[in-house]
């Protein structure tokens, strides 16, 4: 097969188990959002970068996003770690350093819940499951986006409920919190989380605030 010239090989450490292996990337100038969903799920013009986000180890299936992927794990998490990758069943077919289709990109997703899991970082992992969804809302199966997309607001409830939030990403997880209730027909959650956004960041310039406003008007029109 000759090589696609939209991507190009890195090598990254495996930070548990020390194999060293290569993963695609997609060249950065060669990203091009086409528009957006009503859920700022970006739509790509030719490739998609989000199939390439999740790095996994081909030896230990060790998965996390890219720009951390090599960081050590503290120990405190390792037993963790070590009983979710005695459980895992991955077929061996599956190349994860090659090309990869949707289903692949999916796997790749589904791993790293597991490992954000383990490592007790439940915002994480709400974002893993909005990615799974929205790679099966490209694949037109609707049945696994909304599944996914439920365990994303789970684990979102959790984040916001149960973990420390940095002021500058509240407004994401206050829009998702709303977009996800709204998307699962919880509207009586739905108006909670746009409102706690709304007012909470009536005057930020943060990029989610700003949707969520314009969002928030859009889904009180649909539920009149
Ligand atoms: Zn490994």
């Amino acid at each position: 097969m000759s090589q696609n010239p939209l991507l190009w090989d890195k090598k990254y450490t495996c930070p548990i188990c020390g194999t060293v292996s290569p993963s695609k990337k997609v060249f950065i100038d060669k990203i091009r959002v086409k528009d957006y969903d009503e859920d700022l799920k970006p739509n790509y013009e030719g490739i998609n970068p989000m199939l390439y986000s999740v790095i996994t180890c081909p030896h230990c299936y060790y998965s996390a996003l890219e720009p951390e992927f090599e960081q050590k794990v503290s120990p405190i998490y390792m037993d963790e770690i070590k009983k979710v990758q005695s459980e895992l069943k991955v077929p061996q077919n599956i190349v994860f350093s090659a090309e990869r289709d949707h289903i692949t990109a999916i796997l790749t997703y589904a791993l790293a819940t597991l490992f954000y899991k383990a490592k007790k970082q439940p915002c994480k992992v709400a974002e893993m499951y909005l990615r799974m969804g929205w790679l099966y809302r490209e694949i037109s199966n609707t049945e696994n986006e909304l599944k996914a997309l439920a365990h994303a607001l789970v684990s979102f409830e959790d984040c916001f409920t149960n973990s420390y939030v940095d002021a500058e990403k509240e407004p994401m997880i206050l829009f998702y919190l709303g977009e996800l209730s709204f998307r699962l027909g919880k509207f009586e959650d739905t108006k909670k989380w746009f409102s706690m956004l709304v007012n909470n960041y009536r005057n930020s310039t943060s990029f989610y605030a700003k949707a969520g406003k314009d969002r928030w008007q859009s889904i009180k029109d649909q539920l009149k």
